[in-house]
């Protein structure tokens, strides 16, 4: 059968590369601060907000930026963002609490935390930062702790159940938009309950990548707010959440390629070309296929100026975009970008431990980490690592392998595809995989065989060479 390994080249920057080619460097960092370990690049994270700024810029509506913090637990992050004008969005008490510690002010925080409670909610009324309010009962205990510290808390309604196309888009988030009007109108009644929440905009999160369902959702908020006129709210802004779609590859072709390979060796008519023959979502049942990719579509054309750009242009009913319509009404749009925000930032390194060929023939390269410090939410992390070897052989013949972890699981397979390096590793050579700062190498990370958590560095002075020098440690 077919051995062939279709190749996902990853997008990378120049700064990633002066440290993939420098060995020595890699080797004192790992030295110094143990494998596996994250790099960030703090100017990167900054070239990226300025990016959006820049297209935001254009439309002349007023906006705000909050870094969704959840995406990477650096610290150093924080005031990179602060540094630059935008705020955070904090999804959870130690979050905020950390925000707090590093004096960003409290105006340039909210919380979107899914479950908030009774500390979290004091903590945010007493520093009045804003809350995005998920249910009843939150409303009533917000109100409950603002009276008792009479204070005013300012909150957003986050609301959810659009109908895009027919469909009615659920979600276990937020009010539903059928029956949230009803719902704030008898709510608000009381005069009381006005003067101790202020109710300054609406949130939405949605699940997916489609610009249309956020477009649509931006239109139905803005004709939701429209309806509530006379229940005198200070409402200003709508919070459009994440999900702004980023693009880890080079190729289509490679992109497009790989389904086809992978769909041919679940059909059993090509190698396997991951462990286990694991499909990732595609499924053989009986020579037939079933089933869809079930990983991050890491490959996309439409990412991020153009994916804004979709939203902000699509129109409503009466021909008026999200944009004209945010304009005239004098209405901020609010963003909480994640992921999209940590592209190119960072870089997780590893050193190999040891080598070995299984039963099956595979080359099996130890590697000491672990499967949660470099996991996805969805099926698989699909980017090519790169290797750097301390004696390189420009002679030496490429070898089919995969990287596994140190948990005493059969599945700790770091990546399940399986990879063509140019030479078989060596016991200390590094294994470097690329733009993993949003949610891969942080979020399912676990502490399991009491293996402590990587360490998170950041550089300084690009795009200059770097030296040990340049590495901050985590604040
Ligand atoms: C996770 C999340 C975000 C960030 O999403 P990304 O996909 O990382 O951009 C923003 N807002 C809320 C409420 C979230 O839950």
């Amino acid at each position: 059968m077919n051995t062939y390994l279709p190749p996902l080249k990853p997008i990378t920057t120049p700064w990633m590369h002066s440290i993939m080619e420098d060995f020595k460097l890699q080797e004192a960092v790992l030295e110094t601060y143990n494998s596996p370990v994250n790099l960030h690049h703090l100017g990167a994270f900054q070239d990226n907000i300025a990016e959006y700024k820049s297209i935001l810029d254009t439309y002349g509506f007023k906006y705000q930026l909050f870094f969704a913090r959840k995406a990477n637990k650096f610290k150093n992050l924080i005031p990179a963002a602060v540094e630059v004008g935008i705020g955070i969005d904090t999804a959870s008490l130690p979050e905020l609490q950390q925000c707090l510690d590093l004096d960003v002010n409290p105006k340039q925080l909210i919380s979107t935390a899914a479950i908030k409670n009774k500390a979290l909610l004091e903590l945010a009324v007493r520093n009045k930062v804003l809350l995005i309010i998920d249910n009843k009962d939150e409303l009533d205990q917000v109100r409950a702790i603002a009276k008792s510290l009479n204070q005013t808390a300012k909150i957003g309604i986050r609301i959810s159940g659009f109908k895009h196309q027919e469909v009615k888009l659920f979600s276990r988030f937020g009010f539903d938009v059928d029956a949230v009007i009803p719902f704030l109108e008898t709510y608000f009644k009381n005069p009381d309950t006005h003067k101790r929440l202020s109710v300054e905009g609406f949130h939405f999160h949605l699940d997916g990548y489609s610009t249309a369902q956020r477009g649509e959702a931006i239109h139905q908020t803005l004709d939701i707010i429209a309806k509530l006129k006379h229940v005198n709210f200070p409402i200003s802004f709508i919070d459009m959440g994440g999900g702004i779609l980023m693009n880890y590859l080079q190729s289509q072709q490679e992109w497009n390629r790989f389904k086809d390979t992978l769909k041919q060796a679940v059909l059993e008519k090509h190698d396997p070309i991951t462990y286990n023959n694991d499909g990732l979502g595609y499924r053989n049942r009986d020579g037939h296929l079933e089933g869809d990719l079930a990983t991050y579509p890491y490959f996309n054309e439409n990412s991020k100026a153009s994916f804004l750009k979709e939203i902000l242009e699509t129109t409503n009913t009466e021909n008026k975009t999200v944009a004209q319509r945010l304009k005239q009404k004098g209405i901020e749009l609010r963003l909480e970008p994640g992921r999209s925000l940590l592209n190119q930032v960072g870089i997780t390194l590893a050193r190999v431990a040891h080598r070995k060929v299984d039963a099956r023939g595979n080359h099996l390269i130890g590697l000491e980490m672990n499967m949660s410090q470099l996991k996805s939410s969805s099926a698989d992390f699909l980017l090519d690592p790169f290797i750097s070897y301390k004696n390189p052989n420009p002679d030496s013949e490429a070898v089919p392998v995969y990287f596994t972890g140190a948990y005493c699981l059969e599945r700790d397979v770091l990546l399940k595809r399986k990879i063509s390096v140019p030479q078989l590793p060596e016991i200390g050579d590094t294994v470097l995989f690329v733009n993993t700062a949003g949610y891969m190498m942080h979020f399912f990370e676990t502490e399991a065989h009491l293996f402590e958590r990587a360490k998170n560095l950041s550089l300084t002075n690009y795009p200059k060479t770097f030296s040990m020098d340049d590495i901050e440690e985590e604040l």
